[in-house]
Order: structure tokens, then C-alpha cells, then sequence
């Protein structure tokens, strides 16, 4: 037997196989049961999500032999069932719009439903891609959906219904069908694979039901794709090698690296992202998107409607926004996007996104001069001095304020003891700090006004100088103030 795509094989034949759409098949249920069905349906949905299925599941239902009267049971073996199945039956006519856009079309069509149907209760009329008729085939349309024979039922389909005219949409009933969960999916494509006795890890089933966007054609056509190259047990390496993990899938593990201070696993993540194929600028665009979208559920709330993300996605992007406070976000966006413009004029693009990689992963070890301070030798005299000294100014550095406007880029005076280093560069607008450690340090409620000469002191200090010069880091003040006046930084 010819071998058949897993999309047409296994399409739901019954109202309780449909996926997805339950409250759909319901309401069509109850509207059979109590003899309410409507004249002339439009199914709205994005492709794949059922709307054929549905319709061929309602004309079994109004025409099935084997009742005699309209089921929502419909018995799948009578040769009315098994015809519709098929799209070849006699009584119930699918069209597809977008080949057949004419009047001259939708006239033939108007003549036909004349006619009382040759073995079947109804005469049903599903015409796939609605809103590709033509406007003068809208409006020969129009008169039989306002008044057609007793026998007629129609079912509209459309991916598209703001092209449908209203005049269209107030004659039919409108069920909209939803894009498919991905649990829903990927349930389905376990339920398959045991039908095909085929074996197939969890994550292959979630990130096929994932790249399917809803769609439970897409999913198995993917699937399909699949199960061609690897037949017996389908494991998430085999669907690496069809299928490349998506972009955002990518930015994602090369962000939850950075989020660990994993510099290693970062540069490994954008590295599979270089081998898939994407140039560097490319890919650069895609981790500038998802740090927009971390960025704005973290001053917005996982909830926002300003970012377009999938329902099942939510959460785990919830707990990637988390790991980050927002001035961090920001000063990741403003580099990456630097870093984008850099790399398209380079000749050495690789070495300049590898370089801002690392950076953005080892950025607490730039900040967190506290925690450096807690892991210098303690019995060294000096250091223990100092670390009294200037601990104490400096612990706001690990403790990124939310309430502040601006973080003023504060240039420090170079050190007199120092000769040939710089002890610290122009500091960054906002410093990154993963936001766990941050939180375990309480905000300093002090007041924050700090003269030139402390400043001075505190940045010519010995042991800053050298704990900055260690790490090839800066010092940068981001303890809170009610009023920007209140910084002075030193001019010097
Ligand atoms: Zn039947």
C-alpha cells in the first residue's frame, strides 16, 4: 500500500478526536443534538489547526447512512462516511476558492445546490480559502447563503477572515479555531509514534510540537521528515541533524550560559548557532531580540502583551528574565547591538562576538568587588586594612538600584601611585549584575552625596587598585539617590 503522509493517515474522523478545538466540537455537538444546525459556518483559523477536519467531520454527521437522522456519531464505514473522508463524495462538494475565484464559479455552484442531493440527507458546500473569491463572486454567493434551499448547508473556510465581507461573515455562524497548545501536540504525536510503534525521547516531541507553532499539520509534516531519515528511535540528536534548533532557541541557551557565568557553555551555544549556518551579524539580531523580549517581561511582567510570544513559552522565558535586572538588559541590548555593527565592517567578526560573549558572561566578576574582597587573603595586613577601609563604599557597587534615573558614567582620577596602568576605564551606563547576588545585599539607605576627594581616595586606594587591575575591571557607583544632583563625580 502506497505509504501515506502521517497528516492525511491519522486525521481526526470523530468530533472527540478533534485536537484543540473541544469547545468547538462541542457547541456543533449540541447544535446536531437539538436539531440547531445553521445553514452556512465559517471556520477561521490559522492552517493546520482543523478546520478541514472539522467541516468533513460535520458533513459524516449530517449525511452518515447508517443513522436516520443526523449523529454526532458519525459511523466512518458507510459509503457516504468513507466518501467524505476521502473529499470525493458526491453530495458534499470542496472547493478550493483559490482556484476557483470566478462568478462563473460560484454560479455553477448556485445552479447545482438546485438540486436535491443524489443519496444524502444535505447537500454541503465546504469552500477551503473563502477570501480568495473575487468581490462579484462574494456577491453571487451572498444570495444563496441568505436564502438557500432546505438541503444546503455551507461551510466556509479561511485563514484569512478580515477578507472576508462583513455581508459574508453576518450570514454564517463563525467558530474561530485557536492555534493548537503544544502539550495537545505533542500528546498527539506520542499517541502516533505508539500507533507506528516507533519510540522517540520527550524532547523530540516537544521540540517538534514547539517548531510547529500551533499547527498540527506542520507538526506532522515535521514529523514525516523525521521519521524519514530515522525510523526506529527518534532522539533530539537525530533531530538536530534535520532539523537545526531555531534561532530563538539558540539565543536562549546562549543566555542561560551568561545568566551562569558559563563563558565556556556560551561560547559552545553560539558556536552550534555559527556551524547551523547563521553568519555572526545574523545571529546577532536574534540574541538582540531575545534580550528585548527578557528585558520587557522584566520591567513589564511575564504577562505583557508587548512582547509576541507563545502561551507555552512564557514561563521559561519568565525565569531567563529573572536572572537579570533591567539596567542589565539594557546594557546587554546597547552591546549587542554595537557589537552588530561592528562585525559587519569587520575583518574579524568571529574574535569581536566571541570577545562580547565572554564579557557578558564574566560581567559579575567585573562588578563584584565585595565578594572579590571576601576572597582576598584575610591575613594579609594591608589587604585587611584597605578591605575595612573601602568595603563599605564600595558595596553599593553590588547592588544595582531600580529607583535610579541614570547611572552617571563617572571617569575616576588616575591613581598617583600607579605609573604605568590606568587603574580604571570610563565606566559602562549600566553595569551588569546578575540580579541573584544583588538581591542579598540590602540597599544602602545612607545618604549618597561623596566629595571629589573621597572619590579620589577611594579609587587610589591600594587594594582597589589592585583588585581592579586583577580582574581588568572598573569601579562604578550605582548606589540609589532620590536626586541625580546628588552625584559629584570628580572632575579631575
Ligand atoms: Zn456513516
Amino acid at each position: 500500500m502506497a505509504y501515506r503522509v502521517l497528516a492525511r493517515a491519522y486525521r481526526s474522523t470523530t468530533f472527540d478526536e478533534v485536537v484543540g478545538q473541544g469547545a468547538i466540537a462541542t457547541t456543533l455537538k449540541n447544535a446536531i443534538e437539538s436539531g440547531r444546525v445553521h445553514h452556512g459556518y465559517l471556520f477561521t483559523g490559522t492552517r493546520g489547526v482543523g478546520k478541514t477536519s472539522v467541516a468533513r467531520i460535520l458533513a459524516k454527521a449530517l449525511n452518515c447512512l447508517s443513522s436516520d437522522a443526523p449523529t454526532t456519531t458519525p459511523c466512518c464505514d458507510c459509503d457516504s462516511c468513507r466518501a467524505v473522508s476521502e473529499g470525493e463524495d458526491i453530495d458534499v462538494v470542496e472547493i478550493d476558492a483559490a482556484s476557483n475565484t470566478g462568478v462563473d464559479n460560484i454560479r455553477d455552484l448556485r445552479n447545482n445546490a438546485a438540486f436535491r442531493p443524489a443519496r444524502s440527507r444535505y447537500k454541503i458546500y465546504i469552500i477551503d480559502e473563502v477570501h480568495m473569491l473575487s468581490t462579484g463572486a462574494f456577491n453571487a454567493l451572498l444570495k444563496t447563503l441568505e436564502e438557500p434551499p432546505e438541503h444546503v448547508k455551507f461551510i466556509l473556510a479561511t485563514t484569512n477572515p478580515e477578507k472576508v465581507p462583513a455581508t459574508i461573515q453576518s450570514r454564517c455562524q463563525q467558530f474561530d479555531f485557536k492555534a493548537i497548545d503544544m502539550v495537545s501536540i505533542a500528546n498527539h504525536l506520542r499517541t502516533i509514534l505508539e500507533a507506528e510503534k516507533i519510540q522517540a525521547d520527550d524532547g523530540v516531541l516537544r521540540r517538534v510540537a514547539r517548531l510547529a507553532n500551533g499547527s498540527m499539520r506542520d507538526a506532522l509534516s515535521l514529523l514525516d521528515k523525521i521519521l524519514s531519515f530515522e525510523s526506529k528511535h527518534l532522539t533530539i540528536d537525530v533531530v538536530d541533524e534535520i532539523i537545526p534548533p531555531p534561532h530563538d532557541e539558540l539565543a536562549a541557551a546562549v543566555m542561560t550560559s551568561i545568566a551562569n557565568g558559563d563563558a565556556a557553555g556560551a561560547l559552545q551555544a553560539f558556536d552550534t548557532a555559527l556551524q547551523g549556518g547563521r553568519t555572526v551579524d545574523r545571529f546577532c539580531d536574534h540574541l538582540i531580540q531575545h534580550a528585548r523580549t527578557l528585558m520587557i517581561m522584566r520591567v513589564c511582567g511575564a504577562q505583557t502583551e508587548l512582547v509576541d510570544v507563545a502561551s507555552q513559552l512564557r514561563e521559561t522565558l519568565a525565569q531567563q528574565a529573572s536572572a537579570f535586572d533591567a539596567p542589565t538588559f539594557v546594557y546587554m541590548v546597547s552591546m549587542l547591538e554595537e557589537l552588530r555593527r561592528n562585525v559587519r565592517y569587520s575583518g574579524a567578526s568571529r574574535a569581536l562576538a566571541d570577545a562580547a560573549i565572554v564579557r557578558l558572561a564574566m560581567c559579575h566578576q567585573f562588578s563584584d568587588i565585595k565578594e572579590l574582597l571576601e576572597h582576598t587573603d584575610t591575613n594579609d595586613q594591608d589587604v585587611a586594612e584597605a578591605k575595612k577601609k573601602v568595603t563599605p563604599k564600595l558595596k553599593a557597587s553590588t547592588n544595582p538600584a531600580p529607583t535610579r534615573t541614570k547611572a552617571a558614567p563617572i571617569t575616576l582620577p588616575k591613581p598617583s601611585t600607579t605609573k604605568s596602568k590606568p587603574a580604571v576605564d570610563v565606566l559602562p551606563a549600566a553595569k551588569p549584575t546578575p540580579v541573584e547576588k544583588a538581591s542579598s545585599v540590602p540597599i544602602p539607605k545612607a545618604p549618597v552625596n561623596i566629595s571629589a576627594a573621597q572619590w579620589e581616595q577611594a579609587a587610589t586606594d591600594p587594594l582597589v587598585v589592585r583588585v581592579t587591575e586583577a580582574v581588568d575591571g572598573t569601579l562604578f557607583d550605582v548606589r540609589p539617590m532620590d536626586d541625580q544632583d546628588d552625584i559629584h563625580p570628580p572632575t579631575g
